[in-house]
């Protein structure tokens, strides 16, 4: 049941800050927010709405940067011709994710605070430990779809596709408090269960984020995105993962590997990482360091099969980054 809340449209990020307060909830596309209240997870006293603040749907190009407003949607990071062209990993995690009407009203700052999907966290049948319950029952329950990394306390996975191509890529965040501006990259943003069971990302209760910023790739930067789902209609991934690379003069100069689906945050594949730099791109390689990326997993009852699914994917995905290179 849905409690009763006020609703306002924020005019301007300070306006907005200073709205949020007392158990209230900024709110942007609604897609996750709106199905959190349906589901009893979130009782907020206020929604403030975002999207009627002017300036924060934009993508711009400037000193070395792409700064994207938190506002954009999935569809527009998808279809932006520089994103496309230089950002090919984003813009595709943004194409694949959902449908073409939620990617519509998605948009890419929501998409990185979503909340987990796991069906325990999600059912009010089941008080698990991220809702401040005493149990994982995805350790021995239904857990086809769950983690095979970090999963001894919660087996959740990190649900955003723009999280996994953003944290490749080296982005980091630009979030707004009472307390003024602070900047984190995307490798510290998400926060593991064993840190803290009851949150996904650092930002304090009426923080708001207000921009993305992703470092502009040098010439010889190469990147591609592959999510695997048991269908081709709308689906959350098994398996996904970003891919950028550099590869210089025949060999890998550097390599970012992100997996999605694997863990309860967005995984570096260090091992893939490090097995490629120094290297020529070929299949021979790139099976061997997809053969790292699997190392050390910890598949729970029913999800040992991902193992050799995030192995072909994360090789395709570097052979798929590669070509052109
Ligand atoms: C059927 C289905 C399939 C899906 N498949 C995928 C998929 O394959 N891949 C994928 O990545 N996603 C998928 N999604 C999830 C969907 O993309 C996200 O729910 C959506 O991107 C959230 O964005 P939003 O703007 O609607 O966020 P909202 O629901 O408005 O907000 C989400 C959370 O972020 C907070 N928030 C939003 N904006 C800000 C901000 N600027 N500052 C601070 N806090 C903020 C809100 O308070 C809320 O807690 C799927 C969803 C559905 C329903």
């Amino acid at each position: 049941m849905i409690t009763r809340f006020e609703w306002t449209n924020a005019k301007s990020i300070d306006d907005a800050i200073s709205q949020l307060h007392d158990k209230a909830l900024p709110k942007a596309g609604g897609i996750d927010l709106i199905d959190r209240l349906k589901e009893d997870l979130d009782a907020p006293s206020r929604l403030v709405n975002i999207r009627t603040i002017p300036g924060l749907d934009s993508v711009k190009e400037e000193a070395g940067w792409l700064r994207i407003g938190p506002l954009v949607t999935l569809a527009a990071i998808a279809e932006h011709p520089v994103i496309r062209q230089h950002y090919t990993a984003l813009a595709d995690a943004a194409l694949h994710a959902a449908t073409p009407q939620i990617r519509n009203a998605a948009t890419v700052g929501g998409n990185l605070l979503q909340r987990p999907r796991c069906w325990y966290f999600r059912s009010d049948q089941f008080h698990c430990l991220r809702k401040g319950g005493d149990t994982c029952f995805a350790q021995d329950g239904e857990n086809e779809f769950h983690a095979i990394f970090d999963n001894e306390v919660c087996a959740v996975v990190h649900p955003s596709a723009a999280a996994c191509a953003l944290t490749a890529f080296g982005a980091k965040v630009t979030v707004q408090g009472k307390k003024g501006k602070r900047e984190i990259a995307l490798d510290d943003l998400f926060v593991r269960p064993e840190t803290d069971i009851t949150r996904e990302h650092v930002l304090d209760p009426g923080e708001l984020l207000t921009e993305i910023l992703v470092p502009a790739p040098s010439d010889a930067t190469r990147s591609a995105y592959t999510k695997l789902g048991q269908k081709e209609s709308f689906d959350w991934p098994i398996a996904e993962v970003a891919v950028v690379l550099e590869p210089r003069g025949g060999v890998v100069s550097k390599a970012s590997i992100v997996l999605g689906g694997a863990a309860p945050v967005p995984w570096r594949a260090s091992g893939t990482e490090k097995a490629l730099v120094g290297k020529p791109l070929s299949e021979q390689n790139a099976r061997e360091a997809a053969a790292a990326a699997v190392q050390g997993a910890t598949p729970r009852s029913q999800n040992a099969y991902k193992i050799p699914v995030f192995e072909a994917v994360v090789r395709r995905t570097i052979l798929a980054a590669g070509q052109g290179a």
